[in-house]
Formats: C-alpha cells, sequence, structure tokens
C-alpha cells in the first residue's frame, strides 16, 4: 500500500517554481512587477551572467516594514488582494503570492528595504527567522543568486549566458514598453545595457522598437464601449520575418492571445501579403473585471468575458487607423 504524506514546504515552493520560475527572465519578469505595485518610478536591474549568476533590482517603491519582510518570502503571502472579489477585480500585476516564495526555494534571496519614513532599512535572507538593520536610502532592493543551485535537473535546462540575456532584455523590453512613466535601467556583466528616461508612449516605443518603426507606425487611439485600444501600428513596409516587434497588453499586462493575434491578422489582411509579420504595440485598456488574468502562473494568457466584442473592437480599430488617409507618415515625437 502507498502511503500519502503530506510534502515539505520547500517541496511545495520547488514544485510551485517550476511554473513560475523556469529560466531567469522569469525571475526578472516578477521581480519587475513587484516593483511596478510598489509604485516605483526607478527601477535598476543589474544581472550577472544571463541572471544565472545573480538577479539584483532596486526600486524606490514604497518599500517594505520589517515585520512583513520575512512575510513577503512566504507562499500565499500578498498585500494585494485579500478576497475573491479583489481578485475579480485585480488592478496590480501581481496577486498570487507566490513568486518570492518559489523564488526563494530555488536561488539564493535576500530582501533589503526600507519604507517611507522608516528610520533605516532592514535585510532579510530567504530561510532566516528575523531582519538586521541595514542601510539603503529608501525602496526595495532584491538579489536573487544561484538560480537553481539546488535542483541540478533545472540547471541543466538553463541556456548559454547570452540566450539567457536574451530572453530577460525581452522581458525587460516589454514592461518598459507598458511603462513609459517609469525610469529603467538594465546592466549585464557591468554594463549598461539601456537606459530609459521617463516619457510618453511614442518616445519608450521609438526607444524599445527603434527610429524605424515609429517612422512607419500609425498612432492607434480608438475607443468605444468601455474599451480603449492605443499604441502604435507599423504600415507594411515595416512588416518583420519574425513576429518579434508584436507586442499586445491589456490591462498594462503583456499577453500572448490567439483571440488577439487573430484580430491582428484580419486588420491586417487587406494590405500585409506574404508570409511577413506585421509590428505593432498595442496597449488595450478594459474594465478588470471583464478579462481573467488568473489562467496561469505567469499570466500571460487571459480569458476574456465578451471574447467576441473584444475581437472586433481591435479588428476595426486597427484596421480604420492603418486604413486611415494621413497626410504625413509617421510619428510626430513630442
Ligand atoms: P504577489 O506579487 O503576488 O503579491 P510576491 O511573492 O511577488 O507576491 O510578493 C509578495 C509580497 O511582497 C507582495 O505582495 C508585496 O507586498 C511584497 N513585495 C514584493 N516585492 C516588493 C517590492 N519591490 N516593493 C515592495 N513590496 C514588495
Ligand atoms: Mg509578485
Amino acid at each position: 500500500m502507498p502511503t500519502i504524506q503530506l510534502l515539505p514546504e520547500v517541496l511545495i515552493n520547488q514544485i510551485a517554481a517550476g511554473e513560475v520560475v523556469d529560466r531567469p527572465a522569469s525571475v526578472l519578469k516578477e521581480l519587475l512587477e513587484n516593483s511596478l505595485d510598489a509604485s516605483a518610478r526607478v527601477v535598476e536591474v543589474q544581472l550577472q551572467q544571463g541572471g544565472v549568476k545573480q538577479i539584483r533590482i532596486a526600486d524606490d517603491g514604497c518599500g517594505i516594514a520589517e515585520d512583513q519582510l520575512g512575510l513577503a518570502l512566504e507562499r500565499h503571502a500578498t498585500s494585494k488582494i485579500a478576497s475573491l472579489d479583489d481578485l475579480e477585480r485585480v488592478a496590480t500585476m501581481g496577486f498570487r503570492g507566490e513568486a518570492l516564495a518559489s523564488i526563494a526555494s530555488v536561488a539564493r534571496v535576500t530582501l533589503t528595504s526600507r519604507t517611507q519614513g522608516g528610520a533605516h532599512a532592514w535585510r532579510i535572507a530567504a530561510g532566516e527567522t528575523s531582519p538586521a538593520p541595514a542601510a539603503l536610502n529608501g525602496g526595495t532592493v532584491i538579489e536573487v543568486a544561484d538560480l537553481y543551485w539546488n535542483v541540478p535537473a533545472r540547471r541543466k535546462f538553463l541556456k548559454s549566458e547570452a540566450t539567457e540575456f536574451g530572453h530577460c532584455d525581452d522581458v525587460f523590453r516589454r514592461i518598459a514598453l507598458a511603462r513609459p512613466d517609469v525610469a529603467f535601467q538594465l546592466q549585464h556583466n557591468g554594463r549598461v545595457t539601456q537606459r530609459l528616461a521617463p516619457g510618453d508612449a511614442a518616445r519608450r516605443c521609438r526607444e524599445i522598437l527603434g527610429e524605424e518603426f515609429i517612422a512607419n507606425a500609425r498612432a492607434v487611439e480608438v475607443e468605444a464601449a468601455g474599451l480603449r485600444l492605443s499604441g502604435f501600428a507599423a504600415l507594411p513596409a515595416y512588416a518583420r520575418a519574425t513576429r518579434d516587434a508584436q507586442y499586445f497588453f491589456v490591462n498594462g499586462r503583456f499577453v500572448r492571445d490567439k483571440l488577439i493575434a487573430h484580430a491582428l491578422r484580419e486588420a491586417y489582411a487587406d494590405i500585409l501579403h506574404g508570409s511577413r509579420f506585421p509590428a505593432f504595440a498595442l496597449f488595450l485598456d478594459m474594465d478588470p473585471a471583464g478579462v481573467d488574468v488568473n489562467v496561469h502562473p505567469a499570466k500571460t494568457e487571459v480569458r476574456f468575458r465578451e471574447a467576441r466584442a473584444i475581437h472586433q473592437f481591435v479588428r476595426h480599430a486597427v484596421s480604420r487607423t492603418l486604413a486611415s488617409p494621413v497626410a504625413e507618415a509617421g510619428v510626430q515625437l513630442a
């Protein structure tokens, strides 16, 4: 007879980590989202060896109080939702209270934080019972070192430093695109690879997608029935050989969605032929109650309550913008 037994907490977290934390880039995504949820205005990321050796992220957000630092690393501990009602209209990027616990189960994590008005900072390493006084001007610094040091089977699946850095860079760009109001910096092995000052959406799009994209793009700005689509859609002249320049966000969250992909394919169907892919950075804003983001731990999948209406809205908004006779091509930068 097999015996049924409860798994130890660390193993539970390591199993969960398989879903949330499959490579350095997914750690980075969780940490960046936490900084934004903490209302950070400035976020600085330092990666060592593609993020495998270390990911360090510093923000100027609200910080974590001394008595909460240990809790932040616990599974199912979150400051973002407290009820099913909250879950149905969640406006933060995170809400599962799993990321830090998962990450801490497969890497060496330290958390240093100082709240506004706190006399000084506090620091805790995962596994320690209480925080110790530390120095920090404000906000939070999270260090994640030696990813999968204790899970050799996972470590084997990590790719080259360049590949892992590439994935981290992708994550960084998506999040930076969605938040032009926030300053971001990315360093790899001590070298600054991106430095983004706060600005408007057009400027951020140009920084992330390039001058040529923005010069060949139409600004999208359509609002109807509680839905708003904004951003930039490139004309066929800037079509790509891959899907690399396709960015779609729902309420600030980068998503990959079949329905949206289909709507966009149709929007471009009349003007883009052959095997080229359109380039776009589009932002759909809607009532959070109309979209379920709790489909997958990584939250890149979503489900829309009114799928048909969303499909139509996106398709029309983009095809109309692309077809509209605009005197000059390209977008004027402020
Ligand atoms: P979630 O984001 O789903 O709440 P996490 O495990 O990512 O879960 O984080 C747990 C908690 O730790 C958050 O709810 C938040 O209160 C706190 N936290 C994490 N990162 C930061 C940060 N950079 N600044 C302030 N608080 C943070
Ligand atoms: Mg989180």
